[in-house]
């Protein structure tokens, strides 16, 4: 690929979502309303579809086209703002109930690509957590301490497979996973349509309201989805100017991909200390070259327009700690949204009873994504 050519487009971009699907062509009726078609809508309209809700999930561009298409997919349990801080936030029952969510998050992405047989590559593996270039091995022994504190399943290790980490502290978290997220949401939209569900791509909402009774969904193109309730999987909610934005922010975070030659590192997630932090993970490609995926230099949204720098320094540290990468194939960015406490925002919307609403990802959206799918339609 001619990477300058392509400069924003992701590793998973090749995958479409649904590509057959067609946009709202007239009102209709049905239980529930799903705005947005990421890992959030997709899942809660999942869970809706196999209780045997009549599901219409609504996106303004094409199915499954937003930040889960631009993500790295980490499926981590462990708090990647540190437990450590969590704990001194919100105390150690809610630490302990983030773990446990995150933790049933990745559990179910598990059953469901087992029942509904997706081919997403999905692996359980570790997550090793080690200190920046210069970090403190101090701050490895805090956050172990907090995590054991709370029951996270996590040991204290002895170097990980990066040039100059061969000696470092690094913590070591079980039964952390990953996979291919736009596989993983092919076969999500495929168990929803094989339900009765609908899915309309390129159908903007501009508006969505409680009626007596239920809710209405307006659209630009001037076609109304009714229903008993809506769920407003947006990631940026658009029906809440307000209550929600004021407690969270948008940071910028960018991702590369590079080859690389297969068991050159071990298949795991990892994640060092910096502020902000980098995150590395793999992916299998064809015959005996697999891509390394690295993200990192995170800034908030508008702060920052220095995306090429942002890239070059992302690249430097890569080819620092594993010198043997091969050629650069994709480099993207995306958003991520940060709330006041490290947690989602996953629920009623403030102020409405049958309008429900999915974001605040923390950066861990794929794992809070599929939190929401498990609360919603309870
Ligand atoms: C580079 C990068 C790396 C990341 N790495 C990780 C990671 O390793 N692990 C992890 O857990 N998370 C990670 N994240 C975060 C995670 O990918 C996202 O939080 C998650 O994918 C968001 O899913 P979503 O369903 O909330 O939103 P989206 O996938 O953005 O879906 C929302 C949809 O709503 C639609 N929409 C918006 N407005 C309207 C409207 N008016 N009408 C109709 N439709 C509308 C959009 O078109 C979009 O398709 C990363 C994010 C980025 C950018």
């Amino acid at each position: 690929m001619n990477v300058s050519d392509e400069r924003t487009v992701s590793l998973w971009a090749a995958t479409e979502v649904a590509p057959d699907a067609v946009p709202l062509g007239q009102s209709e009726q049905v239980d529930v309303v799903v705005v947005g078609s990421g890992i959030a809508g997709l899942s809660v309209a999942y869970e809706l579809a196999v209780a045997g809700q009549k599901v219409a999930v609504v996106d303004r561009g094409r199915i499954g086209s937003g930040m889960t298409a631009r993500t790295t997919a980490h499926l981590s349990s462990v708090c990647d703002d540190y437990f450590s801080e969590l704990i001194k936030l919100r105390g150690e029952d809610l630490a302990r109930i983030f773990y446990q969510s995150q933790s049933a998050a990745i559990d179910r992405i598990q059953s469901i690509q087992e029942t509904e047989s997706i081919a997403c590559d999905f692996r359980r593996l570790y997550g090793f957590l080690f200190p920046a270039s210069g970090g403190r091995e101090s701050d490895i022994e805090r956050e172990l301490d907090a995590a054991l504190k709370i029951g996270v399943d996590v040991e204290k290790i002895r170097g990980v497979p990066f040039a100059g980490f061969s000696d470092t502290q690094a913590l070591r978290y079980a039964n952390q996973a990953t996979f291919h997220p736009l596989k993983y949401l092919c076969g999500l939209a495929a168990g929803i349509r094989a339900r009765g569900g609908a899915l309309y791509p390129d159908t903007i909402v501009e508006n969505v309201e409680e009626t007596d009774g239920g809710v209405r969904v307006s659209t630009v193109s001037g076609f109304t989805l009714s229903a008993k309730s809506a769920v407003v999987a947006t990631n940026s909610p658009i029906n809440d100017r307000v209550a929600l934005h004021t407690k969270q922010a948008p940071y910028r975070t960018y991702a590369m991909s590079f080859e690389i030659a297969r068991d050159t590192l071990p298949d795991a997630l990892y994640w060092d200390t910096e502020d902000p932090y980098h995150y590395v993970r793999l992916q299998p490609g064809e015959g005996r070259i697999d891509f390394l995926i690295v993200g990192g230099e995170d800034h908030k949204t508008g702060q920052a327009d220095d995306a090429g720098d942002r890239f070059a320094a992302l690249a430097a540290w890569t080819r620092r700690l594993v010198p043997d990468i091969g050629v650069e194939t994709n480099r993207w960015s995306g958003q991520v949204m940060e709330t006041v406490d490290y947690a989602g925002f996953i629920g009623r919307n403030p102020g409405n009873q049958r309008v429900f609403v999915a974001t605040g990802d923390s950066g861990q959206g794929i794992t809070h994504g599929v939190v929401a799918g498990l609360l919603i339609p309870t």
